[in-house]
């Protein structure tokens, strides 16, 4: 008998559903699985950073310095008077945990930075551009809201934050965790974070000065900053938009009653 071989039938391959369908059925599941290990790595690093009390926190780091850190003599007048506000500032957080750190990052880049264990880190270039003692005030009471809600763990990373969970569980040292700053300048909080961090900061120079004049100057002249010279401003990166930061905090000041006319105090360099 000879063999004839069939013909499939027409379409034998071909779903019945359309392909846009089969299409978007996949880029939906795909996406949900990627959501949902996205959400499981947030909830990892907040159990983590549930499970290092503050006060473990601040004990682990207590000398600590980032890796890359240029920092300037300690007998350098800016180092000191800043050091001394920070003090005088955190009064009016007085249940806050954290011994807090100044240090001075030689870098023209201006940006302030919050880090492990009460660290405040202020570029040479920062304090190069402030020009009364209620401007930086502000800037550091923003920092110290910051450390009000940890957001200076969660913008290390989730692998960094794992880090000093093991680190803190195993008695390790923090030295090994390898945190540059080089690789934090960039890092920038979420919306929520920074007008948290920025009511927190006003309400500190409030309560310093009694009024909240000069409090955003700062940032009123980088507003009219040409590109150029913006450009050496990391903190701008960093921070929203200093348009709508500003009308934020007019506002802010405005509903709390806090007055934008008094006194401004010098720096002492
Ligand atoms: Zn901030």
């Amino acid at each position: 008998m000879r063999f004839v071989a069939k013909q499939p039938q027409e379409g034998i391959n071909v779903s019945a559903t359309h392909p846009l369908v089969e299409a978007s059925a996949l880029i939906v599941g795909l996406t949900a699985i990627f959501a949902g290990f996205v959400v499981l790595l947030v909830f990892l690093v907040e159990v983590a950073l549930y499970f290092v009390s503050v006060e473990d926190e601040a004990s682990l780091f207590e000398d600590w310095l980032p890796n890359d850190l240029i920092t300037v003599a300690h007998t350098d007048d800016r180092l000191q008077e800043t050091q001394r506000l920070v003090d005088q500032l955190a009064r009016h957080w007085p249940e806050s945990p954290y011994p807090f750190r100044v240090e001075i990052d030689e870098s023209e880049d201006a940006n302030a930075m919050a880090l492990p264990g009460g660290l405040i880190i202020v570029t040479t270039g920062l304090l190069d551009q402030v020009e009364s003692e209620n401007e930086l005030a502000f800037v550091l009471g923003h920092e110290l809201g910051h450390f009000r809600n940890r957001d200076h763990l969660r913008a290390l990373g989730r692998g960094v934050v794992l880090s000093i969970f093991v680190t803190a569980v195993t008695g390790g040292d923090v030295a090994g965790i390898g945190i540059n700053i080089a690789d934090l300048t960039l890092r920038s909080f979420g919306r929520k974070q920074e007008t948290a961090a920025d009511e927190f900061g006003l309400g500190i120079v409030y309560a310093e000065y009694g009024h909240v004049n000069e409090a955003w100057r700062l940032f009123e002249r980088w507003k009219s900053m040409d590109d150029a010279q913006a450009e050496l401003l990391t903190y701008l990166s960093t921070h929203p938009d200093t348009r709508n930061r500003i009308d934020d905090l007019k506002i802010f000041a405005r509903e709390t009653g806090w007055s934008e006319s008094g006194a401004f105090t010098p720096l002492d360099w």
